[in-house]
């Protein structure tokens, strides 16, 4: 038992999301997706539920204060710059119209088929054992045409939030984002 607590708190949440970040940089195939990070505590765009949201400028913005292991961190990293690497989330300039419940849900699927075969990190309990056969565009309109299977709804980073968010670009990065880009490994 410590006698003297440090004076600083110790930033756990924080601790653990850089060692999920270094889980995730081991990985050589998910080290090669760019992307850069965001843990303001001011953050419009962190979410709500869940420990993260991807943005098309290709910014992870994680939760600042939530506590999750190191693996579940390096897991939920994993399935963003996932959806990163895969497209789903294209810059482009002006208004965005974001992608509709059967789009997103689709995206999640195939991120997590993905990592089924490719493990990184801790999976959420929760989450499927197996997802069905089919692209991000069958698999949207195959659920658009006969609904959304309950097992499908959350498969995602950000509780029953989107976590894929379409910005326009350039966005403007003001002070009520903070961003910074996570150290190369050694
Ligand atoms: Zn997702």
């Amino acid at each position: 038992m410590s006698r003297t607590p440090p004076r600083k708190k110790r930033d756990r949440a924080g601790e653990a999301f850089a060692e999920g970040m270094r889980l995730l940089r081991a990985n050589p195939a998910l080290a090669a997706v760019d992307f850069t990070t965001c843990r303001s505590e001011t953050c419009a765009l962190t979410p709500r539920e869940g420990l993260l949201v991807a943005d098309s400028d290709g910014i992870v913005h994680a939760h600042p204060d939530r506590l999750a292991a190191p693996g579940a961190w390096a897991w939920a990293l994993a399935h963003a710059a996932l959806h990163l690497g895969f497209g789903h989330l294209p810059a482009a300039p002006g208004a965005r119209e974001q992608p509709d419940r059967y789009d997103l849900a689709a995206r999640c699927a195939v991120v997590n088929r993905f990592l089924l075969g490719f493990p990184v990190g801790t999976a959420p309990e929760e989450l499927p054992v197996s997802y069905p056969d089919g692209d991000e565009e069958q698999l949207a309109a195959r659920w658009r045409a006969h609904g959304l299977p309950r097992a499908y709804e959350r498969c995602g980073t950000a509780g029953s939030a989107p976590d894929q968010l379409l910005v326009a670009w350039p966005s403007w990065q003001g002070s009520f984002r903070t961003v910074s880009r996570p150290s190369p490994p050694p």
